[in-house]
């Protein structure tokens, strides 16, 4: 399973959730929203980020990394979005539903369950 991880810009560029290891441990571990691939492979293939509020350019943002993906014969099978987004994001339901609309593949609304983020004011 070929997973694409969506992030909340504001969450990185306040380098509050370094390294994006929360998601990178809870897939290590299969804890959270990636208890689903249990005894499955799964990697992560890319972060992407929504583009800043109000999360228009998250769909290029995808298509940019799937060319990414392509140019290294890699798909994707999957776009969580980042508990960042699904915690702190006012504009959440608009970014998943762009997503099921254009992404072509599956969308789960999450990925780790740990302590989520805040944007700081
Ligand atoms: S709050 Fe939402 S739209 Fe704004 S940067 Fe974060 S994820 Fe993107």
């Amino acid at each position: 399973m070929k997973i694409v991880i969506v992030s909340c810009k504001k969450v990185r560029e306040q380098n509050i959730c370094p390294g994006d290891a929360k998601c990178m441990v809870a897939l290590m571990r299969r804890e959270g929203e990636f208890e689903r691939y249990k005894d499955k492979d799964a990697a992560i293939v890319g972060i992407v980020d929504c583009g800043d509020c109000p999360g228009t350019r998250v769909i290029p943002n995808l298509g940019v990394l799937k060319l990414q993906l392509a140019s290294l014969n890699e798909t994707v099978d999957v776009v969580h979005l980042g508990t960042c987004v699904v915690s702190v994001c006012p504009y959440k339901d608009d970014i998943v539903e762009a997503l099921k609309k254009k992404a072509g593949v599956e969308v789960v609304e999450g990925t780790h369950k740990y302590l989520p983020e805040k944007i700081f004011p």
